[in-house]
């Protein structure tokens, strides 16, 4: 990717580079403020930004990661970013000074969790494709689950169970051609299923 980028787009700081690089002439874009952790619309709390190139016709949400609370800036992390964010202890609210000294009920929002558990990797219905001048090693899929709570989850690959991971660990799978079924599985019985195609 990183091969291609260069070859594609000039770099920042490159002879004759924009501050950002500049998309195809003949794409409809325009700029916005994107907050840099969540990718989206920067709200007015999001700590750092930056702007970017959006496609014309994208209608950009404003950031659901970032709100203000009486306890300062705090973050709401989705459930895959969670136990990253707990390795780096990002997930404590920074606190900042605020000139209100009124009592409000702040709710944790941290705490709210749906019971869930889904794949975020693979996706669904994706198609991979083996690259024949790459080493078999290194073409693997990390299969992840995400579930509310912390737990074990017990991967299923076209009827072998592979083992059981923690949730929010990833396992690898080395890819086969063929159409393959994972399915994971909870200790509450919760089931996800993910079908992918690898040519
Ligand atoms: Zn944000």
């Amino acid at each position: 990717m990183l091969a291609a980028e260069r070859r594609a787009i000039p770099r920042p700081g490159e002879v004759g580079a924009p501050d950002v690089a500049v998309p195809d002439a003949d794409m409809a874009v325009r700029t916005g403020e994107i907050c840099t952790m969540s990718g989206m619309a920067a709200n007015p709390w999001c700590p750092t930004r930056r702007r970017e190139w959006v496609a014309a016709d994208t209608e950009m949400l404003p950031c659901s990661w970032h709100h203000l609370t009486d306890d300062g800036l705090l973050t709401i992390w989705p459930a895959e970013y969670r136990q990253w964010a707990f390795d780096h202890e990002l997930d404590r609210p920074v606190p900042e000074v605020r000139e209100s000294a009124g009592v409000r009920d702040v709710r944790d929002v941290r705490h709210v969790r749906a019971d869930s558990l889904r794949i975020s990797n693979p996706p669904d219905g994706a198609t991979y494709l083996i690259d024949p001048t790459l080493r078999r090693e290194f073409q693997t899929l990390a299969l992840r689950a995400v579930r509310s709570a912390p737990g074990l989850v017990e991967w299923i690959v076209d009827g072998r169970a592979l083992g059981n991971i923690p949730s929010e660990q990833a396992t690898t799978w080395p890819l086969v051609p063929g159409r393959h079924k994972f399915v994971a599985r909870d200790a509450d019985g919760r089931v996800a299923e993910a079908t992918i195609v690898v040519r």
